[in-house]
């Protein structure tokens, strides 16, 4: 068994992935930005159903500054690099989530390395991968990268893909084998463990809440948390995960009409608010014209990212959860933790 530290401890993966790591006998520390949130962790763990709760180390650490990495690191064996800027509106400037997980990357790294850790395993995304290209019917693998300078490249967008780049170079330039894994996972839903979800989880919330009357033509690609965590787990030992990338996702793009559809269908009554029809393009764009949450949408609407989680299935033995499995977790656990008037 190993000693794991995992990065953004409050985090939807975060949580997800300390439970996974405590139930299969793993020790843990957690680095979070404040020890006020420790309970909130716990109460999330303790959701997951993960045992020996107590027996996670809690450390502070921001990815804006160098205090509390080197200690963090002190006894880890594996690194699981989950923390990053995940705002759910668009920052007044880009280099607000692009420096933060950068920077931050780096410092985990440079900790990981002074601190003779095995491997570090860095949660980038898709958003890493199939983004900024042309219209393309091709479906993107491991060798993809998103060109940053590309058509409708948000500051997010842009911050996983410098992040892990600088990652890559990092390791490249060590001479004494400072082993990186990354794991590019695309939207994640499933099950919510409390109040302070991620923001991918807010379009089950909007659908469900009536904040999404018509469903726009947007497709997504989707993972479920506990298969984007037991990704990680696997990629954290796995020999032949040295050096790799591999994209998480259940299979093929859904669309948000498809999403709403499921959740009606499966989860009755608390879903019924879940859009029936579909909102046309044209009219997206032309509200978008006068509010600034829309136009972050526009670049999207009519895209399909085919994207093949192969590599993983074929490397790692993974086996994810289907789009509407997961979409229907996120939708069941916001009711029943009752999340849904907040
Ligand atoms: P989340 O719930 O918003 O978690 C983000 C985590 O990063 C939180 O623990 C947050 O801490 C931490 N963080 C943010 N800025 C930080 C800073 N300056 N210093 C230290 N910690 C900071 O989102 P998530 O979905 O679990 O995301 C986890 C990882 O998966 C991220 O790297 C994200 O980019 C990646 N990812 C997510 C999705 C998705 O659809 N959710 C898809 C692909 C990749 P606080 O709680 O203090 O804010």
């Amino acid at each position: 068994m190993a000693h794991v530290l995992v990065t953004g401890g409050t985090g939807f993966l975060g949580s997800h992935t300390i439970a996974q790591l405590l139930t299969a006998g793993h020790t843990v520390t957690t680095t979070v930005r404040s020890l006020a949130r420790r309970p909130d962790v716990e109460r999330m763990l303790t959701v997951a159903g993960a045992p020996h709760t107590d027996g996670v180390s809690y450390l502070e650490a921001d990815l804006t500054s160098d205090r509390g990495w080197d200690r963090a690191m002190a006894e880890a064996d594996y690194v699981l690099h989950m923390a990053s800027p995940f705002p759910g509106t668009r920052p007044a400037h880009e280099d607000e989530v692009i420096v933060p997980a950068r920077e931050g990357t780096l410092r985990v790294l440079r900790a990981a390395r002074d601190a003779g850790v095995k491997r570090t395993v860095l949660t980038s995304s898709f958003a890493a991968v199939g983004y900024g290209h042309e219209r393309t019917g091709r479906t993107f693998d491991e060798s993809d990268w998103t060109r940053t300078d590309g058509p409708g490249v948000s500051a997010y967008i842009k911050s996983k893909a410098v992040a892990e780049r600088a990652a890559w170079d990092f390791v490249a330039n060590e001479r004494d084998g400072l082993e990186l894994t990354v794991v590019n996972p695309v939207g994640i839903f499933g099950p919510v463990l409390g109040p302070d979800y991620s923001a991918s989880i807010r379009i089950i919330h909007a659908m469900m809440t009536g904040g999404m009357r018509a469903a726009p033509p947007i497709w997504t690609n989707t993972v479920d948390v506990r298969d984007a965590a037991d990704l990680h787990l696997r990629a954290m030992t796995a020999p032949q995960a040295a050096g790799q990338r591999y994209l998480a996702l259940a299979g093929e793009p859904i669309s948000f009409h498809q999403i709403a559809t499921a959740v009606r269908a499966r989860v009755g009554e608390a879903a019924a608010k879940a859009p029936t029809g579909s909102a046309p393009a044209w009219l997206l764009r032309l509200l978008a014209t006068v509010s600034p949450a829309l136009r972050e949408t526009v670049p999207q609407l009519g895209v399909v990212r085919r994207a093949s989680n192969a590599k993983a299935r074929k490397e790692l033995d993974w086996s994810p959860r289907s789009n509407e499995d997961a979409v229907v977790a996120t939708a069941e656990s916001l009711v029943r933790l009752g999340l849904l008037n907040g």
